[in-house]
């Protein structure tokens, strides 16, 4: 990302809100009488897990419910939810999920959120068909539950009226909402760009977000992802040349890594491999399931006889083949960090052939994926990153995409989400600045996580602090790759924790002295105990042997196969399944 223009917040964050929020608004009535209250409980603060409540009276409806990625230090954590303390203590007033669109970081708590309320989750087919299997892996039965909403269709919740209106962003079907509510409308714009020419043909729909500003809109709530970047974003198809440049020079095998959930990238290479004859294999368990999903809903469109499984792929040759994999961020777990140590079943890397990645480094990934980048160039392939060639573009709009829609809804009130602080406080900077001057003056809302966001149709106001924070979740992998059950934050306060620390030394790779190992609530039988862990070092030590140097020398690769070791272990032989925290040290 380029974050070159980002300036330097060097107020203090509270004088910063003062300076934003106060002067400008008039502060709201606490006399008691109905407010709509917005609190955010996800995604403000931080880029991830976002999630928004928004109520009046008895009635809350819910918007969004995701999941962040840890980071590779938070060892032993798969994933992080927003704290849903809030929503626990509202469960008879929560009355409907909406969700904008099928990302993770808006749809991989739904799982944890639904059994805490009754009542529909809306969403387009395509975000309600990426949920459906994270339900199945939970065993959570939605019945009809699930309600598909198209593009400018209305739905009633109470007090609320919410009309969908279509976005374009990197993924198929997402949408923006506008929320009539008894104060005013307010619409929160999910993720987005604008994108003017969409693969798929659906359009951002300017000319209703044009409509509705005109109508008069109290508030708007904007992603704030990209506002660090000057000018626009691009449209999706404009990765196309510096594809077709690599079709045209690899010699071996093309193995693009990309999120699993950009169909519009698949859809681009799918086209291209059909233009240059070569087979497509889609690698990974979330890239074969969502390229399913995609094609049977009709987003994704594979001429028949194009596709093969990644089983296949050995039988054709090199120069014959597409591979779309997963691990674009370097993940342990994921296909293309495997294929890159030879550790995948099926899909080997050599000479002459070019790996892509076709995806943004999230920040705190880069080091995982440089090791990957290292193993792959050790086997005599070429890594292809953003940075030589145009082979990602962004899914979030720029700053001038942020203006337009800035300008088109002409809100009284600005509240921007979705980022860090910095993002979050440089978007609230160019809201003045757009709107200044103009017949309606705007006042900026900056919000973090938790904010209770008062509306009473004269004025608003941040008020008292709702509970909001993060939970780690833990996913207990059960032996194939990503084969993934999640357990609850109850489970790990029952099971306990194991930290081992294990020291391999640098030069050999060879274990130093003995593991040692900590166990903190993870109970079994006093002399089982003792054994138990004998035996748990000895796993240890077999696990570090066996590993070829090369995994040795990759502390996340070797953390991994010690967690999922060690968690084997102690589920076999105690029955309970303790939060493993594998800590290794280079000597
Ligand atoms: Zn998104
Ligand atoms: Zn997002």
């Amino acid at each position: 990302m380029n974050q070159s223009a980002v300036p330097d917040v060097s107020a203090s964050a509270d004088a910063l809100r003062r300076d934003l929020s106060e002067g400008s608004s008039p502060v709201a009535r606490e006399d008691g009488s109905p407010t709509l209250e917005v609190v955010p409980l996800g995604g403000l603060g931080e880029f991830g897990m976002n999630m928004m409540a928004v109520s009046w009276g008895d009635t809350t409806i819910l918007i969004d419910a995701g999941v962040m990625f840890p980071d590779p230090d938070q060892l032993g954590v798969d994933l992080i939810i927003p704290d849903l303390t809030y929503v626990e203590a509202r469960r008879d007033k929560v009355k409907a999920l909406v969700l904008t669109h099928g990302h993770e970081d808006h749809i991989g708590a739904v799982p944890h959120v639904m059994p805490l309320f009754d009542g529909p989750v809306y969403g387009t087919p395509f975000t309600l068909a990426l949920v459906e299997p994270k339900l199945q892996e939970h065993g959570i039965d939605p019945g009809n539950r699930l309600q598909a909403v198209a593009p400018r269709q209305r739905v009633t919740v109470g007090p609320f009226t919410i009309e969908f209106l279509r976005v374009t962003h990197s993924m198929p079907d997402c949408v923006a909402l506008a929320i009539t509510t008894p104060v005013g409308v307010m619409i929160h714009t999910g993720d987005f760009k604008i994108d003017q020419t969409p693969l798929d043909g659906q359009h951002f729909d300017l000319q209703r977000f044009a409509e509705l500003g005109g109508q008069g809109v109290m508030a708007l709530f904007a992603d704030s992802t990209n506002i660090d970047r000057r000018g626009f974003t691009g449209p999706e198809i404009e990765v196309i040349d510096a594809f077709e440049e690599l079709f045209t020079s690899t010699e071996g095998k093309l193995v693009v890594a990309t999120f699993s959930s950009s169909i519009y990238r698949m859809q681009v290479l799918v086209d291209l491999a059909a233009q240059f004859d070569r087979k497509v294999a889609f690698v990974g368990r979330s890239m074969e399931r969502n390229a399913e999903i995609a094609q049977r809903l009709g987003y994704l469109r594979v001429p028949s006889g194009l596709q093969i499984r990644d089983s296949d792929v050995h039988n054709y040759a090199a120069q014959d083949v597409l591979c779309l994999v997963t691990g674009s961020q370097g993940e342990p777990q994921a296909a293309l960090p495997r294929i890159s140590i030879d550790d995948h079943r099926h899909v080997r890397i050599g000479p002459d052939d070019t790996v892509v990645l076709s995806a943004r480094a999230i920040p705190g990934n880069e080091k995982a994926i440089a090791r990957t980048m290292s193993h792959i160039a050790r086997r005599g392939a070429e890594t292809v990153t953003s940075d030589m060639k145009h082979v990602h573009v962004s899914g979030h709009g720029s700053a001038e995409e942020l203006k337009l829609v800035l300008s088109l809804v002409r809100p009284r009130y600005f509240v921007p989400i979705h980022g860090e602080y910095r993002q979050l406080a440089q978007h609230a900077r160019v809201a003045r600045r757009v709107m200044s001057g103009s017949d309606r003056n705007v006042h900026v809302l900056l919000a973090q996580d938790g904010d209770t966001i008062h509306f009473d149709g004269q004025s608003a106001r941040i008020g008292e602090k709702a509970p909001a924070g993060r939970v780690l979740i833990d996913v207990t992998r059960a032996g194939e790759v990503g084969d993934e059950v999640l357990r609850d934050r109850r489970h790990i306060a029952a099971d306990g924790i194991v930290v081992a620390v294990v020291a391999i030394n640098r030069q050999t790779g060879t274990l130093v002295g003995e593991p040692e190992l900590v166990a903190r609530g993870f109970v079994v039988g006093e002399n089982e105990s003792t054994s138990l862990f004998d035996e748990a070092g000895e796993a240890i030590a077999r696990c570090v042997s066996d590993a070829s140097l090369e995994e040795r020398a990759d502390q996340g690769l070797m953390s991994e196969k010690l967690r999922i070791e060690l968690r084997r272990l102690f589920k076999r032989r105690s029955g309970r399944r303790p939060l493993v925290v594998p800590v290794l040290m280079e000597i």
